[in-house]
């Protein structure tokens, strides 16, 4: 397949949409992000790397670290012990709504909401004391690419005013559903979504999941079969904030974005497509990644349906 010719030809299908969104603005630092950009990039199972437009330029990945930090947490408290902690269903409400969390007392809905993925760092944070390198290393080795890094002026720009987030850390804590210090558990958050990542890193830092939990790079299970169809079916019914429906519908297969304008979808068996248009839609989607990837599954024919 020419996915190459794909590629441009989204580009220029998606153009006149690239300046319709609206960059996310509560974090300072992202207001200040051009809303001109699109990239997009594809990585293969076997081998092959395709892009477009921006595909190399370092943007802020936000929530796109949860699928990460899902990842390692999987790893280090095993299924049972973090579905005590978090449930599998979709929220139907916005990512940060503390009125859910209150009325179900303290577990949150899914790990791809705040308040979930606040509970995946103190998993991680209790199995290693330097989380924030745990982190840093873990999706260094998965994008093959030992130069990522965080962002510290996002990270902190988003704790200057991240007093939702703040609120949340503190409704898990009175409900006993952190082991942590508040305070801890905020700046791990701040800093994995602070993680500077382009279009060809994040669809290479996703590859275990399509390739049943194998490692291209290193040869290595990195977490077992099972565990990446968990995880890539948590995405398809979690995975894109309370548009979750629209982009199953749309697009067709399991993904994860970020209000940095990235969003991260694979095909089991075939392939990573990452894409990023920080312009977002009411959802706190990309606008036009969401359209490119719809584009994307209609003009290949492939989803997972
Ligand atoms: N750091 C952002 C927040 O907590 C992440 C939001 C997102 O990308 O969904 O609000």
């Amino acid at each position: 397949m020419d996915y190459q010719q794909i590629l441009e030809e989204i580009h220029t299908e998606v153009k006149p949409v690239i300046t319709q969104g609206k960059v996310a603005d509560y974090i300072p630092k992202l207001a200040a992000v051009p809303l001109n950009k699109f990239g997009m990039a594809v990585q293969t199972l076997d081998g092959k790397l395709f892009s477009v437009g921006d595909a190399d330029e370092y943007f802020s990945i936000q929530s796109i670290s949860k699928a990460h930090t899902l990842i390692l947490a999987l790893q280090f408290a095993g299924e049972n012990n973090l579905l005590k902690r978090v449930g599998r269903e979709p929220s139907g409400n916005p990512f940060n709504s503390l009125v859910q969390l209150e009325y179900e007392n303290g577990i949150p809905r899914n790990p791809f909401i705040n308040a979930g993925a606040m509970v995946l760092v103190d998993i991680i944070l209790s199995h290693s004391k330097d989380a924030v390198q745990t982190i840093l290393k873990f999706v260094r080795d998965r994008s093959n690419n030992q130069n990522i890094d965080f962002d510290k002026e996002v990270a902190a720009s988003e704790k200057s005013t991240g007093f939702r987030n703040a609120a949340l850390a503190n409704f898990l804590k009175s409900y006993g559903n952190l082991e942590n210090d508040v305070e801890d558990v905020l700046d791990i958050y701040f800093s994995q979504c602070s993680l500077s990542m382009n279009c060809i890193d994040l669809a290479r830092s996703f590859m275990i999941l399509a390739n049943h939990g194998l490692s291209p790079w290193s040869g290595k299970q990195i977490i077992s079969k099972s565990q990446a169809k968990r995880i890539n079916s948590l995405m398809l019914t979690c995975g894109t904030y309370d548009a979750v429906g629209d982009f199953a519908y749309r697009v067709g297969l399991p993904g994860k974005s970020g209000v940095g304008g990235g969003i991260v979808a694979l095909i089991p068996g075939r392939l990573c497509v990452a894409v990023w248009s920080p312009g977002l839609n009411s959802s706190g989607n990309s606008l036009a990644g969401t359209q490119a990837l719809e584009l994307f599954t209609t003009k290949t024919g492939k989803s997972i349906f």
